[in-house]
């Protein structure tokens, strides 16, 4: 039986979108917060349906949960024996601002971390703005609802005919507890409510990364450090630490491929479960596509 399809249907098929790119070419540099290197990054305007794609090493990638290379503590893509640690800001900031092509080159081994939030490249992409293209795209819909559980990371997609994202993260601390929050799909509020919030770690694990010879960039600039009675900055916001994980997840989930049109929950999302969603919800889509 065909389901009539009507205004408030979400499972009706998500209405085509304009496309974006930039309107010129911007350049960041810094340092990577993992590898402590300096990269430059240009990120260029892009033809309609070229997608986010990365140049690095004399290798070509795109923005996809097929190029993962590793989601261990942050995102990396690659191919071919190339690859670019910590994307996700980045990502995050050109979805949440509904850039939907940009050709991104990396000289070096990983993006760097700046403030450690999204709004250092918010504020880049807006310097030479966002323009509309002659071309439409096609939003990633599910026709069910799909979930994963990866170790205490659980993700769930229901259909709908746009992205919200609900987030709940739990932190075994006093100052911390449980946070949880639903984030509408709105460059305006990405901008001003989620790209500020900056990358947290525990003391304890700061510690053992820096023994390890890790976190190699980490300054007391880039990462808020919360110690057991203390964070070592004041927050941007209450729940700065909420917020990044949605900032996280942001650009983890546009590894999907275009836009989502989804009600996502992540309960205590990471990197790891993030990218293996992003994979579930490509998959999900095309099979939905192909029905
Ligand atoms: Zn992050």
């Amino acid at each position: 039986m065909t389901r009539p399809a009507s205004s408030d249907d979400p499972l009706r098929e998500a209405p085509l979108f304009q496309q974006t790119t930039l309107g010129g070419s911007v350049r960041v540099s810094g340092a990577g917060i993992h590898t402590g290197a300096q990269a430059q990054v240009t990120i260029h305007p892009a033809d309609p349906h070229t997608g986010i794609l990365f140049h690095a090493g004399g290798a070509s990638f795109p923005a996809s949960a097929a190029c993962v290379v590793s989601a261990r503590r942050c995102t990396s893509l690659g191919t071919d024996g190339v690859r670019v640690d910590t994307v996700e800001h980045l990502l995050s900031a050109l979805r949440g601002l509904r850039v939907d092509n940009a050709r991104i080159e990396v000289e070096g081994p990983e993006l760097p971390i700046l403030d450690g939030s999204a709004l250092p490249w918010v504020e880049a992409i807006q310097s030479v703005g966002i323009a509309p293209q002659q071309a439409q795209g096609r939003p990633l819909h599910l026709t069910r609802t799909v979930a994963l559980r990866e170790g205490d990371s659980w993700l769930v997609a229901t259909p709908s005919d746009r992205f919200t994202l609900t987030c709940v993260t739990h932190f075994d601390h006093p100052l911390l507890g449980t946070q949880a929050d639903t984030f509408e799909d709105d460059p305006a509020h990405y901008a001003a409510g989620i790209a500020p919030a900056r990358t947290f770690g525990f003391f304890a694990e700061v510690q053992a990364l820096l023994e390890a010879g890790l976190a190699r960039g980490g300054t007391l600039e880039n990462a808020l450090i919360i110690y057991e009675d203390r964070f070592s900055l004041p927050l941007r916001v209450p729940d700065e630490c909420l917020r990044h994980k949605a900032l996280d997840l942001w650009g983890d989930l546009s590894l999907a491929g275009s836009r989502l049109c989804a009600a996502v929950t992540a309960i205590r999302p990471g990197h790891r479960a993030n990218v293996a969603f992003a994979a579930l919800l490509c998959r999900e889509a095309q099979s939905a596509h192909e029905e």
